[in-house]
């Protein structure tokens, strides 16, 4: 059955940095939601697939070779030597409408042989959580693995209880992660760490070929996932696993698994429930950035230079950059939201002082900044130093702003709809879900009858607890 004109670079010039693997059969298939846009601009255009089948792995479109990559990672801080894709295939390559090579990969389609204890499955939840916050995060304008199809086995998966089982299909500029690095560093293995960069760089950097291209590409890498951390601060998006097998090198957020937005604001949120010691708190992501660069810097050190020591200064020299990299971005960010058009030495005391204020009065993250974007006055407004702020704030804002609802989103994956909308599918009415992926893929723009989706949750909602197990 032909469906994509697949190119296999991964599988054709990496060997050794996979195993192949067929996904397991599952017994009745059945498609819950389909991104037929993003299917089109794959180059799908045949008539006449069963989607369920093909994106069950039941059915191998041609082409495909589905295989489990290998790669290691440092997880809430310890190392693992050995992770690799337990329940993940890369099914193959495409070369989009716009040029770019996109990796088609299913999720919970099985066992690998990196599944170690794990039964390489998915259930319902997860997958339609990933594919709900894939997408919203891709209309906000964030770098992002894309959602392809959701699809359910007809088959239970058992986790606290029996629950439906699912595969996901992601969509991915690369599955090339920091701990793809770390795997071959660790074993020592030079000439496939060199392989692998060079891979990386032709894939994700190409204009990168100088003497210095190994440094040049870690500063790319650096540059690209500043700018995506400071992308989801503004959002308060809260990420929840920043382990370094989920860091990407393309600089696309991934792996959708306990994360979440935060509501009221307060720097140290934290929604996942293994996240005991707050490492990957909302106010912790940057610190986290540089942290799992760190790791990626380590892994590259000898591509760096022959000189194990000036090898290490220059890791040292690029990561010192780091924290300014990313404040840079972060600034970048919140101008934008606030609508401040040219760089004044105030800003960042004027975006912290903002902070301040939300956190005193528990100010709803997205609400704030809508209001602020709407010229409504925010919950503070009512303070002696709210007013003052937002005195200040109309000063240093120029009259050329521009429409700050386009940098401000009114509807957002709100906890309590994710969760209300998963529940309802996971016995079987899809109806919630498909209308809140309307909203949230269309976040900047008001839409009729849509209120519920505004409002932050009702006060008997919480504490709000996420869970990895995708
Ligand atoms: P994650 O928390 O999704 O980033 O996954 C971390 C590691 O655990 C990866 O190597 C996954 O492939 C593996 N893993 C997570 N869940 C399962 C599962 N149900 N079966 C097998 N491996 C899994
Ligand atoms: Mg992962």
């Amino acid at each position: 059955m032909h469906m994509f004109d697949f190119d296999n670079s991964y599988a054709r010039d990496l060997p050794g940095f996979w195993l192949p693997q067929r996904p397991a059969q599952t017994p009745a298939p059945k498609v819950l939601k389909l991104n037929t846009v993003l299917l089109a601009q794959l180059g799908m255009t045949s008539q006449d697939i069963d989607f369920a089948q093909v994106f069950s792995g039941n059915h191998l479109p041609d082409g495909a070779e589905p295989l489990a990559q290998a790669y290691a990672g440092h997880q809430f801080g310890g190392f693992s030597a050995q992770l690799g894709d337990g329940r993940a295939l890369l099914l193959g390559e495409v070369i989009d409408d716009n040029g770019q090579r996109r990796d088609i990969a299913l999720k919970g389609s099985g066992r690998t042989p990196f599944s170690r204890g794990g039964d390489g499955k998915a259930a319902i939840g997860p997958v339609l959580r990933e594919y709900l916050v894939a997408e919203a995060m891709h209309a906000l304008g964030v770098p992002t693995t894309r959602a392809l199809a959701a699809v359910t086995t007809g088959a239970p998966v058992l986790r606290e209880t029996e629950l439906p089982g699912a595969v996901f299909t992601r969509v991915a500029a690369s599955h090339l992660r920091v701990g793809t690095f770390q795997f071959f560093a660790a074993r020592g293995e030079a000439d496939k760490l060199r392989l692998l960069a060079d891979y990386a760089i032709q894939r994700h950097y190409p204009y990168l070929q100088g003497a210095d291209k190994y440094m040049e590409f870690f500063q790319a890498v650096a540059a690209r996932q500043a700018h995506l951390i400071a992308q989801w601060m503004g959002l308060g998006f809260i990420h929840g696993v920043m382990n370094t097998d989920n860091m990407t090198i393309s600089g696309e957020t991934i792996d959708y698994g306990p994360c979440a937005f935060m509501d009221a604001y307060a720097p140290g949120t934290v929604f996942s429930s293994i996240d005991r010691q707050g490492r990957y708190a909302y106010a912790n992501q940057p610190l986290i950035l540089g942290w799992n660069l760190a790791k990626l810097a380590e892994a590259l050190l000898p591509l760096l230079d022959p000189n194990p020591e000036r090898a290490v200064d220059r890791a040292n020299d690029a990561l010192d950059q780091i924290s300014h990299l990313y404040q840079e971005e972060y600034l970048t960010v919140m101008r934008k939201k606030l609508g401040l058009p040219k760089e004044d030495s105030g800003d960042a005391t004027l975006i912290d002082e903002l902070l301040e204020l939300m956190a005193q009065t528990t100010a709803d993250w997205t609400t704030t900044f809508r209001a602020l974007a709407e010229g409504r006055a925010p919950v503070f407004a009512h303070l002696p130093a709210g007013q003052a702020w937002l005195a200040r704030w109309k000063t240093r804002r120029g009259a050329d702003a521009g429409d700050l609802r386009l940098e401000n989103p009114l509807y957002i994956p709100r906890n309590h709809l994710v969760e209300e909308a998963l529940a309802a599918a996971t016995v079987g009415d899809m109806v919630p879900f498909e209308a809140l992926l309307d909203r949230v893929t269309a976040p900047f723009t008001e839409a009729p009858d849509s209120i519920a989706y505004t409002l932050p949750a009702p006060t008997g909602f919480g504490p709000y607890r996420t869970f990895c197990g995708t």
